[in-house]
């Protein structure tokens, strides 16, 4: 079985006019190790499903799986990094940013939660900044940071949405190549959402195309044969 399935999934957002269908009738599977990718359209569902996938939304029909089992709510086996550059706690240094979940979540005694945390911060080249405090660092470095703290909790995938939409072109290229680097070198599973086709590319072993609002599947690519970079 792959490691994470979703079946027939639809996602729909009541509001006072009604109910709005964002996603409709999907269905993709993500294998161990492997880098898919949602591309489409604004407004096509991609983060509705990424929201779903880390169980801050609840499917209306069809079913999300990991491992064989019922996605219900979120857990540390699935992270998110979002585009938004103020996922830090700002009264933590960076270090304590990465090292604070997992003694809140893991029960990790504190000094052992530093040494992965500082781990995690020199594989995204963050090594000088353990000490300082978030609103000290460039937007680049803050997705740096949120980068890191997802991977310090090892999760079984990490959930990435248009992380490095909001960085300036030259950033942008950086932590694209810096994220593949760290991706081959652990084996990363990853979820990324994203409507840049060529971010798209760059980043997945498969695309996952979905078409306008609301979105359904259009198809799967295996792009896997494209990277030429090894
Ligand atoms: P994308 O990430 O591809 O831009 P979204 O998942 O953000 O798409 O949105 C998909 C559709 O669902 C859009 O039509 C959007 O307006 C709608 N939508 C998203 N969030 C909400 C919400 N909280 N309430 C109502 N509609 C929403
Ligand atoms: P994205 O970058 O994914 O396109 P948006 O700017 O569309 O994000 O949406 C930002 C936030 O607003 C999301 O949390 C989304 O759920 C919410 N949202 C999007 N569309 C609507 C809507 N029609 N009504 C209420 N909330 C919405």
């Amino acid at each position: 079985i792959p490691l994470f399935e979703a079946r027939g999934l639809t996602l729909d957002y009541v509001t006072e006019r009604g109910t709005v269908r964002a996603v409709d009738a999907v269905d993709f599977t993500i294998a161990e190790g492997e880098r898919l990718v949602l591309l489409g359209p604004s407004g096509c569902g991609k983060s509705s499903i990424l929201k779903a996938v880390a169980g801050f939304l609840e499917p209306s029909a069809g079913s999300l799986s990991l491992r064989g089992s019922a996605i219900r709510g979120p857990g540390p086996d699935r992270l998110v990094v979002f585009q938004e550059f103020d996922q830090l706690l700002p009264w933590k240094t960076v270090l304590d940013n990465v090292a604070f979940p997992l003694v809140a979540t893991r029960r990790m005694k504190k000094a052992e939660a530093r040494e992965i945390a500082a781990d995690a911060l020199r594989r995204v080249g963050l090594e000088r900044a353990l000490d300082s405090y978030p609103h000290t660092l460039s937007g680049g470095m803050k997705q740096r940071a949120a980068i890191a703290r997802a991977l310090a909790a090892s999760p079984d995938v990490l959930l990435m949405d248009e992380p490095f939409a909001a960085l300036d072109a030259l950033t942008r290229l950086q932590m694209q190549r810096d994220l593949m680097d760290i991706a081959r070198e652990t084996g990363l599973t990853l979820l990324f959402v994203t409507h840049d086709i060529d971010e798209a590319v760059l980043i997945g072993t498969r695309l996952h195309l979905l078409s306008a609002h609301p979105g359904r599947t259009i198809t799967t690519l295996d792009v896997s044969a494209f990277d030429m970079r090894d």
